[in-house]
């Protein structure tokens, strides 16, 4: 059970703490909603991007990522859309890796820009990459993406390799009849590579059009898989978010299962996140928002009304998610790629 902490009302001037007293100190930021890559359970085939002047610019992005550093915040996920595909992103990743009190800077990524860019990113202060697979066959890699190659993803994981990042973790979204038998396939590779994996059920988010009921995999299942196949020792490890992960005996590999229709992690939940029109939505799973665009804009040169909303938003960080596979209708009709995954 979420306790609420007395006095919720209270803000913390130097901490971000929610009304159930949990800190947030994780966010995860899209600096982007446009990708090369329209996954099928991600985007529509005929996605509209948002015009540039409704995106925020990249010294937008770095200053908000300073305000928030500077309420506590020690670990940054920049994420998209897809984030490399954004004219001078490294600019921002540069900017971001400067920060003093900023533990860690780490990075989702579809893969397709990785092997001109891993270098760059890891000289920039990016610890750890993570990257969606969801094949090893390149014509369901393209039926998956409908546009990515499977070629170029795995040449940037290479790439990422080379450039010695502290971890590199694979993503992938599994669906029933589209990949749900390549679970085994997929481990054996990260193994075989020695970098970890997570398999992440579907979430109902945005306007696709399969039913989510009918392709819906879950962990449980996974988990029973792998487990007839592989040693696993079950970790302690936590972000404090919906994974839970598991060690492959005598490997590197470290196997997640990220369950975001569970309702575990909310009570540990650490994070929130902030779309590249600079909305800052408090779960992942509820419509409850701040804007923060407009407060960036009219204060260009005083922070002060950005601090203030931002530890305002912990009053109406809410206690959980919501999420609903057997509803008709996605829970949130928010596309992923504009939220930030
Ligand atoms: N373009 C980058 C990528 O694909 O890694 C970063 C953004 S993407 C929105 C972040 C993560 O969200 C990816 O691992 C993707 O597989 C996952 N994702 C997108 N839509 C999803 C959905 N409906 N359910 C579960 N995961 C989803
Ligand atoms: Fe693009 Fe990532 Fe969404 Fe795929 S999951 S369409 S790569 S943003």
């Amino acid at each position: 059970m979420i306790e609420k902490v007395p006095n919720s009302t209270e803000v913390n001037p130097h901490k971000l703490i929610d009304q159930f007293g949990r800190q947030v100190d994780y966010i995860r930021l899209s600096i982007t909603d446009r990708c090369d890559f329209r996954c099928i359970y991600c985007m529509s085939e005929d996605m509209t991007f948002l015009p540039r002047d409704e995106v925020l610019s990249l010294e937008e992005c770095a200053r908000l990522v300073k305000v928030f550093v500077g309420l506590g915040v020690s670990k940054v996920r920049i994420t998209g859309g897809e984030p490399l595909v954004r004219k001078n992103a490294l600019w921002l990743f540069k900017e971001i890796g400067k920060l003093k009190n900023l533990n860690e800077l780490v990075l989702t990524t579809n893969g397709s820009q990785l092997e001109k860019k891993a270098h760059d990113l890891k000289n920039a202060g990016v610890k750890r990459i993570n990257i969606s697979l969801d094949s090893l066959d390149a014509t369901r890699f393209k039926n998956i993406t409908r546009t990515g190659e499977l070629d170029k993803v795995l040449r940037g994981i290479q790439a990422a390799k080379l450039a010695g990042f502290n971890s590199i973790k694979l993503n992938t979204v599994l669906m029933r009849g589209f990949n749900d038998d390549e679970i085994l396939p997929l481990v054996n590779f990260a193994i075989q590579q020695a970098i970890d994996i997570s398999f992440i059920e579907e979430m109902p988010l945005g306007d696709v059009n399969h039913t989510r009921e009918s392709t819906f995999v879950s962990n449980a299942d996974t988990l029973k898989l792998l487990q007839s196949k592989h040693s696993l020792i079950s970790s302690a490890e936590t972000t404090g978010g919906p994974a839970r992960y598991w060690r492959v005996a005598n490997t590197q590999t470290k196997i997640g299962f990220i369950s975001p229709h569970s309702h575990n992690f909310c009570e540990s939940c650490n994070r929130v996140r902030i779309t590249c029109k600079g909305e800052l939505y408090l779960c992942l799973g509820q419509e409850d928002k701040i804007e923060l665009m407009p407060l960036l804009r009219a204060h260009p040169n005083d922070d002060q009304p950005l601090i203030t909303a931002i530890l305002n938003s912990m009053a109406v960080k809410p206690k959980g998610h919501d999420f609903d596979l057997r509803r008709a209708e996605p829970s949130i009709i928010r596309f992923m790629s504009h939220t930030g995954g």
